[in-house]
């Protein structure tokens, strides 16, 4: 017997590298009409490395200490921007603390006890004051940001202590991807992430992407893509973080990165992308394309 098309589909995306959960799901991509990518983890390659630690005025602390209270409290994460930090304070051979209070907070950053301190690490829009501009702490992280780097903020009992610049490289398959995205659906994909505008916009044009909605907490990517199905479109998003969750959860279809991707993120998806190639994307929308004309 022959296999029905939309199955023959499925075993098709398997061979591209991608899982398809179901024959639904495996219909419903060929009729996507915009597609949200996130940043981190997915167009980068998420494997970012710490390029700066800045020590900040009246924080009584050494650049060395920053960066192990830092990572002592991102230890316990699964974020990659934690992974890079993690990573330096090693190389640099610093002994890591154990932690205790550990708290995620998904999109803005971690918090823990370190040596009988509070530590918090994340983003500067959740860890300095709205009103702070013109301070130390904004103008470093406004330099950090301008390079197109990622400003992760260390506060010490409260106080900003610190600031790390951290890079991430462009997936290099990333520009022909979003094209033949682009090419396929007739408009260009969204850009959809937590980071900083400035950073988020200069990714955005290496790679072709002009919509960028930058600083949006996991429920803002929620909000983000209902907005575009209330204007009729038909909503992918690819992300790799548990703050993508939610907004797989609420597209059409919600795409994984299997690569780094997080347990709750893999399962709530409706397909992961197994081998870490963005280009399987356009290639299992079209896939679904042809099986979809096979069965109509
Ligand atoms: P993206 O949407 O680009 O994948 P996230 O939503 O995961 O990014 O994170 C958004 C921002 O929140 C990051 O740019 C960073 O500033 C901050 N952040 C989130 N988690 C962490 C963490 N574990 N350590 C430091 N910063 C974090
Ligand atoms: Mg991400």
């Amino acid at each position: 017997a022959t296999m029905p098309p939309l199955l023959a589909a499925i075993a098709n995306a398997g061979r591209h590298g991608v899982l398809v959960k179901s024959a639904v799901v495996m219909e419903q991509l060929g009729t996507t009409t915009r597609v949200a990518f996130d940043k981190t983890g997915t167009l980068t390659r998420g494997t970012p490395e710490l390029a700066d630690v800045r020590v900040l005025p009246g924080g009584e602390l050494t650049a060395e200490q920053v960066l192990r209270y830092a990572a002592a409290a991102e230890h316990p994460s699964e974020h990659p921007l934690a992974a890079a930090i993690v990573r330096a304070a090693r190389a640099r051979r610093l002994d890591l603390p154990p932690v205790g209070e550990f708290l995620a907070r998904p999109g803005r950053g971690v918090s823990a006890r370190v040596d009988g301190s509070l530590v918090q690490v994340g983003s500067p829009a959740a860890l300095l004051d709205p009103g702070s501009a013109g301070d130390t702490a904004r103008e470093v992280v406004d330099g950090i940001q301008a390079r197109g780097h990622t400003a992760v903020v260390v506060l010490w009992e409260h106080r900003p202590v610190g600031v790390l610049g951290i890079t991430d490289q462009v997936r290099e398959e990333a520009e022909p991807a979003v094209a033949a995205v682009t090419e396929l659906t007739g408009a260009a994909p969204v850009l959809v992430t937590g980071d900083n505008q400035v950073t988020a916009a200069r990714l955005a044009s290496q790679v072709g992407i002009t919509d960028v909605r930058a600083e949006l907490l996991p429920d803002d990517k929620v909000t983000a893509v209902r907005e575009l199905q209330a204007r009729g479109q038909r909503v992918a998003v690819v992300g790799d973080g548990i703050n993508d969750a939610p907004a797989l959860a609420a597209a059409h279809t919600g795409i994984a990165m299997g690569g780094a991707g997080s347990d709750l993120t893999l399962q709530t998806a409706d397909a992961i992308v197994v081998r870490d190639d963005l280009t399987t994307i356009p290639a299992v929308i079209a896939l679904s394309r042809r099986a979809r004309r096979v069965v109509v």
